[in-house]
């Protein structure tokens, strides 16, 4: 990996159960980029969906990376303490006509994509079919006015127009299993006309991620190469945003015996299932490689 300069990084998860092998790895490679380029590692807490985060997990965090020796730099910046600024970048994207009301439920989308037949798919299944992009105004304003609950979804193609048409691309310099490396090209209806902001909570993960990014001067987003494809999306939003791009580096998933990617309900490889066995961070530490972006291969035997 070269560094153009120092780089600041995040770890970012989400408290909705302790940390795992997976979380080790993802955090590490982030603390340890940016400590060798003399930059900045921060922690972000992404709990935006109250429902499902647990402070019991947030201070689980906090501890696992504690106890791994990860120390992060200036305060935590916590998600659920953001919704005003999120609320109002989505008005502003609205106000410009790149975000419409959506008052479909999971089911009424189902319908409509069966009814299509032959409906467009992208990254995570069948694109979301249009239905309320193309509802009249006076509709909207009535539903509205009736307090039907909607969600708030970006109107892709106007952001492709009101982005100058430009091709976007963005910088990928991670190896994951998916990932192309080098500079990519971007797909900016790869996810359709994505939620901006849920019914339930006023915000969606793409929209927050991308202004924290911006907002905490992040220069290189680490993370699973999972979420590659999602950079899609964000290139978009950055673009009709006026952000400037991080570079990105999507690394390997830690797999087990099994070659299945580590996931929360993996009780016994939990950061804390292991400490209480008596593994220490420096076992951890060999266990994921020596180095960031080496050993991926190693690590399907975690
Ligand atoms: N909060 C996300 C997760 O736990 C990570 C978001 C990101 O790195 O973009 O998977």
């Amino acid at each position: 990996m070269t560094f153009s300069g120092p780089e600041t990084t995040r770890f970012a998860p989400s408290p909705t159960g302790l940390l795992h092998l997976g979380h080790a790895f993802a955090a590490r490679i982030a603390h340890d980029f940016a400590r060798s380029s003399g930059g900045r590692f921060l922690l972000r807490i992404e709990d935006i969906d109250q429902g499902r985060c647990r402070p019991a997990f947030e201070a689980a965090i906090r501890d696992d990376l504690a106890w791994l020796g990860l120390d992060w730099d200036g305060p935590v910046l916590r998600q659920s303490e953001h919704l005003a600024r999120y609320r109002e970048c989505v008005s502003g994207l609205a106000g410009r006509g790149l975000a419409y009301p959506c008052f479909c439920t999971r089911r009424t989308i189902a319908a409509e994509v069966e009814r299509m037949g032959a409906a467009p798919h992208g990254a995570e299944g069948p694109l979301y079919p249009g239905t309320c992009r193309r509802l009249p105004e006076d509709q909207r304003r009535a539903r509205i006015a009736a307090g039907e609950p909607y969600a708030w979804r970006l109107d892709v193609e106007a952001c492709i127009d009101a982005s100058g048409a430009r091709p976007l691309a963005f910088e990928e310099t991670g190896r994951g299993s998916g990932v192309e490396h080098g500079v990519i090209d971007v797909q900016p209806a790869l996810f359709g006309d994505v939620v901006l902001a849920r019914k339930d909570i006023g915000v969606s993960y793409h929209l927050a991620v991308v202004l924290d990014d911006a907002a905490q001067g992040v220069t290189l987003v680490t993370r699973g190469e999972d979420l590659f494809a999602a950079t899609h999306v964000q290139r978009l939003l950055q673009a009709v945003l006026g952000i400037t791009p991080p570079r990105y580096h999507h690394h390997a998933l830690v797999r087990d015996a099994a070659g299945r990617r580590l996931a929360k309900r993996d009780r016994d490889q939990t950061l804390a299932a292991l400490r209480a066995v008596g593994v220490t961070p420096a076992e951890i530490r060999s266990q994921l490689g020596d180095m960031p972006g080496r050993g991926f291969a190693d690590l399907t035997r975690c």
